[in-house]
């Protein structure tokens, strides 16, 4: 962990994002390290600085997010609507992710029932939709980006890893999310892919990452 968030950091990343807990479709896969996750992304974030952004699954954990910068509801959450009202009354950036099978207003509304709690700091994510296509783990929507933009005021990141499960597409869609208009991406990268206990086929090395860091800012800057 304190390897790849110094690597990341030294490419410039800007935020380490982490899943402790994490929902996965069977109970029987690797659950996240829960508490113990948690413990290790701090100790990423006293050493290196680094604000840290991780997954929250239920209201009783609340208590135990106080350090985390950034609280992330997954896409399988958006709509649980008691999590989303508790998070509105936090004073603390919520990052929410898309449904798998959720239309924009869909989002919007979810975002809406965090702000109207008092807390307007939503930051959207999208991260991929549910359609035929089964190559990609989900299907980007690129046309959400400014769709997202247009109807709301709120800032946009993208997150080209779950939305496509594979290494060689996240460089693709990270550049064509950026020049579609994306404020931010969430990129996974592991030191050690192919013995990653989760989502090893959609990471990133550190020295991809790196290189992609470098393309990402030269189309920040042609379509700026
Ligand atoms: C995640 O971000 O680790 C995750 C599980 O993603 P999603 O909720 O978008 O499926
Ligand atoms: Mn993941």
């Amino acid at each position: 962990m304190l390897s790849i968030a110094e690597s990341v950091k030294a490419s410039g990343a800007g935020f380490l994002r982490g899943g402790a807990f994490k929902p996965r479709t069977s109970p029987y896969a690797f659950q996240g390290l829960r508490g113990q996750g948690l413990d290790l992304l701090l100790e990423a974030k006293k050493q290196t600085g680094l604000p840290v952004v991780t997954e929250i699954m239920s209201i009783s954990h609340i208590d135990m997010f106080v350090d985390v910068d950034i609280i992330q509801v997954g896409a399988r959450n958006m709509q649980n609507f008691e999590l989303l009202k508790a998070l509105g009354s936090l004073n603390k950036p919520i990052l929410l992710k898309r449904g798998l099978s959720n239309t924009v207003e869909e989002t919007l509304m979810s975002a809406e029932y965090i702000m109207s709690g008092g807390n307007e700091r939503v930051i959207l994510c999208e991260r991929g939709i549910r359609t035929f296509e089964n190559i990609t783990r989900n299907t980007l929507d690129i046309s959400a980006i400014p769709v997202f933009k247009k109807l709301s005021h709120l800032p946009v990141v993208v997150d080209p890893s779950h939305a496509s499960g594979l290494n060689w597409l996240i460089e693709p869609l990270a550049l064509a999310s950026v020049a579609a208009g994306a404020d931010g991406l969430i990129i996974e990268v592991h030191n050690d892919p192919a013995h990653a206990l989760c989502d090893g086929a959609q990471s990133l090395t550190p020295a991809q990452f790196d290189s992609l860091c470098g393309k990402l800012e030269r189309v920040k800057q042609a379509t700026a």
